[in-house]
């Protein structure tokens, strides 16, 4: 996408504004599928926490992807999709039995994290397929807060606990039909990858029924300029020829999974906001946008740099800005960040906005969200409306008049 398509769409369709790239979202499926081609059941879920809208769910389920999901309501945005319930995988973490039960109600597959829940689950419905999500204890992650494998993480059945569980497993007689692991965003070494499905491999032989292997995700995609991604075309050869040799030993060609979310949204996304004020102190230029951590939490919440850039002046003289939100209390997307020269008025561009942007804002402050775009075929589509004030009092209920009188 040009960064006159964005102005454009920003102009058409107010800010502040998400727009995802379709094409870029394809791409990057095609990528995936293009580095594991040698696998002869490969299989895509997409990680729909990162980016929710429908329009995006519909667009990836033509693509051929399946959904991983982590709650219930999740599933159901899936199914009203489009999605078959046998293409959607269901990997929660802390979640009751019953809300397993009903999930595996719809058809859809479930993986239990947890030894407690296994073996009551295992106790009511001994033949329902089940899967089962392996910590192998190894640090991937960038950021403590989405690293999700390392050996005090809440997240999966730890690889210690492996003959607890084969005990478990024999004793209730359930069917084991897949093993996963997700070792948690932002993979910066494929050998420790490498080094996590090998335990993961280690741990199948422990089943013999096996249908598919999951890999979950963690592949990290360039937020800033010689940022480090995960190099997938390597990972592919390499974890390709590992998994097809497995397979080779186990006796059976079981089906490779991943459960991408940021890999196949995050650099389609764009985050258009208009600059509000210009404000100069002592020390700094504030450029303060229509926006805040409400509407895009993650410099907030993990540090994260999104990169910015003026698509009303793209070729301006670069100057240091520190770019914050409106939110009544401390809102910073960037500090002292070279942009080119900002006026009052301007429209930003934050980049890698497609994951884990729009699907954690929230109304904070009484804001209306942002509204989505999806560009297809050079023309802009809205997916979601500006919010209104109605969308503020859905669901309130004001106290009678009775009552409030009493106080
Ligand atoms: C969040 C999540 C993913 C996706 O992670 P990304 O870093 O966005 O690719 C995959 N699997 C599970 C179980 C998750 O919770």
């Amino acid at each position: 996408m040009q960064a006159n398509d964005l102005l454009h769409l920003a102009e058409q369709f107010g800010s502040p504004l998400y727009v995802y790239d379709a094409e870029k979202i394809q791409s990057q499926y095609n990528r995936l599928t293009k580095a594991f081609s040698k696998v002869p059941n490969l299989r895509i879920n997409y990680a729909m926490k990162a980016l929710s809208n429908v329009a995006i769910l519909q667009l990836l389920r033509d693509m051929g992807s399946g959904l991983d999901t982590v709650s219930i309501q999740e599933v159901l945005l899936g199914l009203h999709a489009g999605y078959a319930p046998e293409k959607i995988f269901y990997t929660p973490n802390g979640v009751s039995l019953e809300e397993i039960e009903e999930v595996h109600a719809l058809g859809v597959q479930i993986n239990i994290d947890n030894l407690s829940i296994l073996e009551q689950f295992g106790a009511k419905h001994p033949h329902v397929p089940v899967c089962i999500r392996i910590n192998p204890h190894v640090m991937a992650g960038g950021n403590a807060n989405i690293s999700v494998g390392h050996i005090d993480s809440k997240f999966g059945i730890s690889v210690h606990q492996l003959p607890h569980l084969v005990r478990i497993v024999e004793n209730t007689n359930m069917n084991i039909v897949g093993i996963h692991m997700h070792t948690g965003s932002d993979i910066l070494d494929i050998e420790v990858f490498l080094y996590a499905a090998e335990i993961l491999f280690d741990a199948a032989k422990n089943f013999k029924n096996l249908e598919f292997l999951d890999f979950g995700s963690g592949f990290k995609v360039p937020y800033k300029k010689d940022d480090i991604a995960t190099d997938i075309d390597e990972l592919g050869k390499k974890l390709s020829k590992r998994f097809n040799a497995f397979c080779a030993e186990y006796g059976k060609d079981l089906t490779l999974i991943f459960e991408p979310g940021k890999f196949l949204v995050s650099e389609a996304g764009f985050f258009l906001a208009k600059v509000n004020v210009v404000k100069q102190t002592t020390s700094t230029v504030f450029a303060g946008i229509d926006s805040g951590f409400n509407h895009l939490i993650r410099p907030m919440l993990y540090g994260s740099q999104h990169f910015i850039e003026n698509i009303s002046n793209p070729k301006g003289k670069e100057r240091f800005y520190s770019v914050v939100g409106y939110i009544c209390e401390t809102d910073t997307f960037a500090t002292n960040r070279r942009i080119s020269e900002i006026k009052e008025g301007d429209i930003l561009s934050f980049r890698n906005a497609g994951a884990y942007c729009f699907s954690m804002s929230s109304n904070y402050n009484s804001r209306y969200k942002p509204a989505e775009v999806l560009w297809m075929n050079g023309q802009g589509y809205l997916i979601r409306a500006h919010e209104k004030f109605e969308d503020l009092l859905q669901n309130q209920i004001p106290l009678p008049v009775e009552i409030t009188a009493t106080v």
